[in-house]
């Protein structure tokens, strides 16, 4: 097993395990329900942006596969405290990754320890697994509101 590959389970494993922000956000400004009927992962996104566009919080709730959790938890980690163009910007990028369109370098870029999941391109039935809580979280962003992924 390759150096990356492994560290990808660990990590995916860790957030299984002890997800972050998985709670929900009282008086949450908005929110998205997420769904990915192909494994039968629901996420829930909450969202309390302030006046100059800020993630002043993220959370998340749901049921899912261990990767669409893990995903979910590492993308409110990675989301807290920017903007909401520089969220989408991340977006934009994950999904890129993970559909195999864009190449970051682990440990340089700026998605830091999103890049392990580029390992999901090995899986294409996982791709939409990882990819959720980014699309929920783009929804949510949008007020409020559900996505399904097709
Ligand atoms: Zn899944």
């Amino acid at each position: 097993m390759s150096y990356q590959s492994d560290l990808y389970q660990q990590v995916i494993l860790d957030h299984n395990k002890n997800p972050r922000n998985f709670r929900e956000i009282e008086g949450h400004s908005h929110s998205c329900d997420g769904h990915n009927p192909l494994c039968g992962d629901k996420i829930h996104i909450h969202m309390k942006l302030n006046d100059g566009g800020t993630i002043e919080d993220i959370a998340f709730s749901g049921s899912g596969c261990a990767i669409s959790k893990a995903s979910a938890s590492m993308m409110t980690v990675n989301v807290k405290g920017k903007s909401v163009d520089e969220a989408k910007v991340m977006f934009d990028e994950f999904h890129k990754m993970v559909t195999g369109e864009f190449e970051p370098q682990p440990g340089k870029h700026h998605l830091g320890k999103l890049t392990i999941f580029q390992g999901v391109r090995e899986f294409p039935s996982r791709i939409k697994c990882a990819s959720l809580a980014w699309h929920t979280l783009v929804c949510a962003l949008d007020k409020t509101g559900e996505t399904t992924m097709e």
